[in-house]
């Protein structure tokens, strides 16, 4: 598909040397480079794909912007062995960025037409070591865990107890924590029953629906 658009990966090879005055992990760098967001953005939008913002998908959720997808992955420092949890799936393109550094990873999605469509894009592409669930009526994806490093694509008003249960020690969770209008992108390392937070920037992700989260409607 890609080899037929050479249109779209010259764009999509400018928005990686934008990312670049930004981003410093090359490995993150590469990835950015080799998934073709195009696949996962509805198709009336394909050609805003490799701007560097955020796009609607359907169901009133959002494709985050692609800066922020290399942040997160870049904070969550990923080894080639490792599994990751996604929270949040929405189009699917954050868990194949994750694919490319990771050993496996499991996305969980609240709405299932959502995460069938992800589980298409992602199989198009012939991503093997990404499992895509639908949520139950917990937090995470229990069945898989503990993970190396969770991301959280969706925002909450605190760092979920449950999912801090779903990570190794020394394990990586990263997540937007704030109000429903506006969150602080926070890295948090797992040490015993503390985390180490740090907090990048700030941000506006769509929010974490149910446990330990927000109702769907405020
Ligand atoms: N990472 C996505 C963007 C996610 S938008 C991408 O790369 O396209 C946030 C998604 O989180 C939405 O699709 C929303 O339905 C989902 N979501 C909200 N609450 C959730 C929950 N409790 N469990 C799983 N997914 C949830």
């Amino acid at each position: 598909m890609e080899e037929r658009r050479p249109d779209l990966a010259s764009a999509r090879d400018r928005l990686v040397e934008r990312l670049r005055r930004e981003i410093t992990d090359e490995s993150v760098l590469e990835a950015m480079g080799r998934v073709p967001r195009h696949v996962f953005v509805p198709g009336d939008l394909r050609h805003l794909a490799y701007e560097d913002r955020p796009l609607p998908l359907r169901e009133g959720q959002t494709i985050s912007q692609p800066f922020i997808v290399a942040l997160m992955t870049q904070a969550v420092r990923l080894g080639k062995h490792e599994a990751v949890l996604e929270v949040g799936t929405g189009s699917g393109y954050q868990a194949a960025i994750l694919a490319e550094l990771a050993g496996f990873v499991h996305t969980v999605e609240r709405l299932s037409s959502l995460a069938k469509r992800a589980e298409e894009a992602l199989a198009s592409l012939s991503y093997h070591n990404v499992e895509v669930h639908v949520a139950g009526p917990s937090l995470g994806w229990e069945g898989a865990a503990p993970y190396d490093a969770i991301v959280v694509t969706a925002a909450a008003p605190y760092v979920p107890e449950t999912l801090l249960r779903q990570l190794k020690p020394g394990g990586r969770i990263i997540i937007p924590v704030g109000s429903r209008q506006e969150q602080q992108l926070m890295v948090a390392t797992k040490h015993g029953d503390q985390i180490h937070r740090q907090e990048l920037i700030s941000c506006r992700f769509v929010p974490l629906v149910g446990a330990e989260a927000w109702t769907a409607d405020p």
